[in-house]
């Protein structure tokens, strides 16, 4: 790929002063406080001079999709926090225990069972979210609603990993009301769970194209990539669920 970092580092500071504006109108608009919204930058598929120059701008906070990308760019960049975002297969769970800061994507007993066990004690309990299914399609990632006590109480008992809450990934919709929909479950469910005697706190919620809805129902985290990183190429690249490509 061919960057020019002091063109990309120029490009970055507007992109990212326009995600921050639209955090904040929406944060306004929801009598909420822009410091408790923490901006993920998802920086899959993108170099790592692209990440280096919003770390430089001052974001932490990184998204990582494929397993031995993420390592790669933790590797190089060990004082950043990295997020693993996307679909976990059991036998990536040792190195997502070993150099990611965050998990999102827990959809299953198994990979939690793996990470707890996998988690490298000097590094500390790993902060983790079960992904839920919202839109109820079979297709679609993630837990379904009914299903997620279940697996909450159980991540809950396990030393090494930090259940702070959940997140989700909605089938697109264009209104502001049809998006607010799946968000609002997410929040109820949430506070469901704190009704059961759990103890979360974070909602991973609102992407590119939807994050005002999310931050309207309460999201603590917003994962962006496209309107901070550009469109991604998916000539060569890994596979991505369809209704994220774009
Ligand atoms: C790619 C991805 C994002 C970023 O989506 P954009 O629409 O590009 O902002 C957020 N969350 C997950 C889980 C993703 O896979």
């Amino acid at each position: 790929m061919n960057l020019d970092p002091d063109q990309f580092e120029s490009e970055a500071r507007q992109r990212l002063e326009t995600v921050q504006s639209r955090i904040a109108r929406a944060c306004e608009q929801a009598g909420r406080n822009p410091a408790d919204i923490t901006l993920l930058a998802v920086s899959k598929t993108k170099p790592i001079e692209m990440v280096n120059a919003y770390a430089k701008l001052g974001l932490k906070h990184f998204g990582e999709n494929y397993v031995q990308e993420g390592v790669d760019k933790q590797m190089q960049r060990p004082d950043l926090c990295w997020h693993m975002i996307g679909p976990i297969q059991s036998n990536k769970t040792k190195l997502i225990a070993q150099h990611f800061d965050w998990v999102h994507s827990i959809d299953r007993l198994k990979i939690a069972r793996r990470l707890n066990e996998q988690r490298p004690p000097e590094k500390g309990p790993l902060p983790v979210l079960i992904e839920v299914n919202t839109s109820g399609e079979a297709s679609k990632a993630g837990v379904p609603p009914e299903q997620v006590e279940e697996l909450a109480q159980a991540i809950a008992k396990m030393d090494s990993l930090q259940l702070r809450g959940l997140m989700t990934i909605p089938a697109r919709s264009t209104t502001l009301e049809e998006q607010r929909s799946p968000f609002r479950m997410l929040r109820e469910l949430l506070e469901q769970l704190n009704q059961r005697g759990l103890q979360l706190d974070t909602l991973s919620m609102g992407m590119s194209a939807d994050l005002e809805a999310a931050i309207l129902e309460g999201a603590t985290i917003v994962r962006i990539g496209t309107d901070l990183f550009g469109p991604r190429d998916y000539g060569a690249q890994k596979q991505e669920t369809p209704h994220k490509a774009g």
